[in-house]
């Protein structure tokens, strides 16, 4: 039997109707590259259409016109179990990691947080508190989970671990060591990219890596390089002529060395850079709010390199291209995955918008065709009854992660029974 209902919510007015798995999207579309007014169309876990496309018969239709649609966003440098701590409030800056990953101030914060995370259920529930975090300001992919647990349930797509997406388990690889100790033997027909600190400071040390990096063979299309706070114009140069690209994570590498990555220098030499917020004992709460630090960093520091209308691009295609992710995510595009985050609309123009949100302004966030999180009246609408109520920062909104042990509350009380210096979700 066929069902219509019509609603008027906040902004938002949704029809719903029978068909499961088949929805309609009207509104604006940030692709990232252009901005398209129209439909956009989801069968599945599939987007099947953008733009001027006929509706379905039996579609879900959702109109949205107080809000902007953009691909999920894409985290590409996080340590998803260590988004359970607090901000290390560290008294000093450093000339590179390898002295503050020594500093026994460090050492004690990080104690507790091993101690958790190394035993049991731990590390799992921790990488679903941080996965829940990422929903809550729209990423739906993030590089940082490291291997496949078994008890791991992914809710956003983890790009190094269990990416949920028909690909081998080394196609991105991570490496987080120094790489000078690096000794794999990587078979390019499998991974077809590599997430690589380098960089990590301000001194030569740091900086010679990508010399060990180039003489390792490693300095290619498919090496993605996280930090390089040490590099300057003669070493990206040699990044764009490989083909490298990197990850600039603004708040961190402030907080730890005082100063930021030379987006500048790197852009002007051609290198595709992307936006990662690192983790929670150095970098920004959410990628929203790393977005702002980058912007503060880029007007006063940076000459404006960044262009308004390229935020969006540095949080969903570039990073989906470091991660040879783009035939699946990044986009919003016809036989992309439907994952895509709806952000209230701050300003008229979307790339000036997203500058301004903040996480009340999240209004849905869709991962595969799955509404996983957004505001109570919308979800209810969609998924009446299914969802966990969250309020952030006073507005009301519906989690859709799992009932019972599940749920957001039962994975709170968990964690906070054996790791007391929990961090608040937002
Ligand atoms: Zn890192």
């Amino acid at each position: 039997m066929r069902w219509r209902l019509l609603l008027c919510l906040a902004g938002i007015v949704s029809q719903v109707a029978q068909a499961q798995g088949v929805y309609a999207f009207e509104g604006t579309f940030v692709t990232p590259d252009r901005v398209v007014k129209g439909t956009m169309v989801v069968t599945g876990d599939t987007i099947t259409c953008v733009g001027r496309c006929p509706v379905p018969a039996g579609a879900t239709r959702i109109k949205v016109d107080d809000g902007f649609i953009y691909p999920g966003f894409i985290d590409p440098h996080q340590h998803m179990a260590f988004n359970i701590s607090p901000l290390w409030k560290n008294t000093k800056t450093y000339a590179q990691r390898y002295a503050w990953q020594q500093d026994a101030d460090y050492l004690a914060f990080l104690a507790s947080n091993r101690k958790y995370i190394e035993t049991g259920q731990g590390w799992c529930d921790a990488v679903r508190f941080a996965e829940i975090r990422q929903l809550v300001s729209g990423v739906t992919t993030i590089q940082g989970t490291g291997r496949n647990w078994p008890c791991a349930k992914g809710l956003v797509r983890n790009a190094d671990g269990f990416h949920e997406l028909p690909l081998p388990e080394d196609y991105v690889l991570p490496f987080i060591p120094d790489v000078r100790t690096f000794s794999l033997n990587i078979d390019w027909n499998v991974t077809h990219a590599l997430a690589i600190h380098l960089g990590e400071g301000i001194d030569e040390y740091t900086r010679q890596e990508l010399d060990v990096l180039e003489a390792k063979g490693l300095l290619r299309e498919e090496t993605l390089i996280i930090h390089g706070t040490a590099f300057r114009t003669p070493e990206f140069q040699r990044m764009a002529k490989a083909g490298a690209k990197l990850v600039w994570s603004p708040a961190s590498n402030m907080a730890l060395y005082g100063k930021s990555m030379e987006v500048e220098e790197a852009i002007r030499a051609g290198v595709d850079v992307s936006l990662g917020v690192d983790w929670s004992p150095s970098g920004s709460h959410d990628l929203l709010a790393e977005l702002k630090v980058a912007d503060a960093v880029n007007r006063e520091k940076m000459h404006g390199i960044v262009k308004p209308n390229q935020w969006a691009a540095m949080i969903t295609s570039r990073p989906a291209r470091g991660l040879a992710l783009s035939q699946y995510v990044g986009s919003l595009a016809a036989g992309m995955k439907a994952d895509f985050t709806i952000l209230r609309r701050r300003a008229r123009n979307p790339h000036r918008s997203l500058l301004k949100n903040e996480l009340p302004d999240v209004q849905m966030v869709w991962v595969g065709g799955q509404l996983l999180y957004g505001d109570q009246d919308i979800v209810e609408s969609l998924k009446p009854g299914l969802c966990e109520a969250l309020t952030v920062k006073g507005a009301r909104k519906r989690l859709c992660a799992g009932a019972g042990e599940d749920s957001f509350v039962r994975l709170k009380a968990r964690i906070g029974a054996s790791y007391p210096s929990l961090i608040e979700l937002y």
